[in-house]
């Protein structure tokens, strides 16, 4: 077997990197712990439906770079699907996200854009200056009837944090709408893959150049793709957790992992949407899938269904970490991986990336940007090569 570049992890950030490589004519080898490629996005059919589940919970792909978006058509087409979502508060189903028709069932009116906006504000006034924190951010937003309503107990059972102590930036992502206008994401670009999530992730790596190992643990000794053999021989793009690779010498990031209770119900439609929220802190899952409901183009059974109720825990060892909780203890621990990190990369030729390497959420979008960029600018460098100078003559 020859590599001129090993990749650990074939997440979105690490096949990215490795059909980028291959193309440029390099040798990879991608070294994978799970049983299947892909990452967190994989799919597989749900055997006795045959309806497409998301393994590791729901996976809507957006964006609005349209680099991006040209690389991920290169594998892949998309349908026409438009997120929407849900919440049920105290036996009531109002629309997500907080949108005119959330705004007006709730305080029982009927207002327009610009009196919604007003009736906000004077709720949204308590908050002077900056939001520091994810609850200020909230109220900031949206006031805070309709925070106390739709954010403080979903957000509670989603994090199990206070949130004063989680980052403003947590809810950023979430628009607010003064319109009827019900779309959860606002890119210009949403879809998801027509043949599947597993098709769209094979596709990536079929390439004599790219050898997938699965089922191999980087960080378990004894094998020949292991760290110990492999650190110093050939460069490396590392996506797995940043604090086992360096055996937690300065403590374990935090993180919250999902747990998925899935079902087959004898029923052809089980909530008429693929997610509803459930806000209510007496209620323990945070929200329930309704899988065929991602597919309505598809011709999946009319008499049974797959739903996912989702519950959210904090990670201990051995469970998947899924969000990083990035309380200032994780972020003091991080400033010290990130020194390590500095010095594995000039010592070792090892560079980190995606999701897991650099401890930072990162939609599917943002990890084939970021690998995109990995690729761009730090490629040659990693494997020692110095790029093509443009030589002036005077
Ligand atoms: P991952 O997909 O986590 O891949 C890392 C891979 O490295 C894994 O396969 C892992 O097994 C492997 N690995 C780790 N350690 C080792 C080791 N020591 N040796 C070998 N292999 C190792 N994004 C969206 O755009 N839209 C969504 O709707 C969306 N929903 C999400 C819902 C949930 C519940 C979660 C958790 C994420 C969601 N995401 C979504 C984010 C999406 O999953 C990430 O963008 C994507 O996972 C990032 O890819 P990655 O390669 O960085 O990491
Ligand atoms: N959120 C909320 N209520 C909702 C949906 C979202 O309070 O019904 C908050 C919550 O803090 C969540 C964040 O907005 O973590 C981002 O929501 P998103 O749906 O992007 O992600 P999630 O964390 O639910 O996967």
């Amino acid at each position: 077997m020859r590599a001129d570049l090993v990749v650990v992890g074939s997440g979105l950030f690490g096949l990215t990197v490795a059909q980028q490589a291959a193309e440029r004519g390099l040798d990879v080898v991608v070294v994978e712990r799970r049983d299947h490629l892909g990452g967190n996005a994989w799919s597989e059919l749900e055997p006795e439906t045959g309806i497409e589940v998301h393994r590791y919970g729901a996976h809507l792909f957006h964006t609005s770079n349209e680099r991006v978006w040209r690389y991920v058509n290169r594998f892949t087409s998309f349908t026409d699907y438009r997120h929407r979502v849900w919440s049920v508060r105290a036996g009531e189903v109002y629309p997500l996200p907080i949108n005119l028709g959330t705004i007006n069932q709730f305080f029982r009116r009927a207002l327009g854009p610009a009196e919604a906006r007003d009736l906000v504000a004077r709720q949204a006034a308590e908050i002077a200056g900056e939001p520091a924190n994810l609850e200020e951010k909230a109220i900031s937003l949206i006031g805070r009837p309709l925070y106390e309503a739709f954010v403080r107990g979903y957000t509670a059972k989603q994090w199990q944090t206070d949130p004063t102590r989680l980052p403003a930036s947590v809810i950023s992502r979430l628009p607010v709408r003064y319109t009827y206008d019900n779309r959860y994401f606002n890119d210009t670009w949403q879809g998801l893959p027509t043949d599947g999530y597993a098709a769209w992730l094979t596709r990536m790596v079929d390439n004599p150049r790219i050898d997938v190992r699965l089922e191999t643990d980087f960080l378990e000794a004894g094998h020949p793709l292991s760290r110990d053999a492999v650190r110093g021989q050939v460069p490396v793009v590392y996506t797995g957790p940043v604090d086992r690779y360096f055996d937690h010498v300065h403590g374990a990031l935090g993180w919250r992992t999902l747990d998925f209770a899935q079902e087959v119900l004898p029923v052809g439609d089980f909530q008429g949407a693929p997610v509803l929220n459930y806000a209510d802190d007496d209620v323990p899952h945070t929200r329930i899938l309704e899988f065929r409901h991602f597919h309505p183009e598809r011709d999946y059974p009319s008499d049974r269904t797959v739903v996912v109720r989702e519950y959210s825990r904090f990670a201990e060892p051995g469970d998947e970490p899924y969000y990083p909780v990035n309380t200032p203890t994780d972020r003091e621990r991080l400033a010290a991986y990130r020194t390590m990190v500095e010095a594995e990369r000039t010592r070792h030729r090892v560079a980190f990336g995606g999701r897991l390497g650099s401890y930072q959420y990162l939609d599917m979008h943002m990890a084939i940007a970021s690998a995109l960029r990995l690729v761009d600018n730090d490629l040659d460098g990693l494997l020692g090569r110095v790029a093509p100078r443009l030589e002036v003559a005077l």
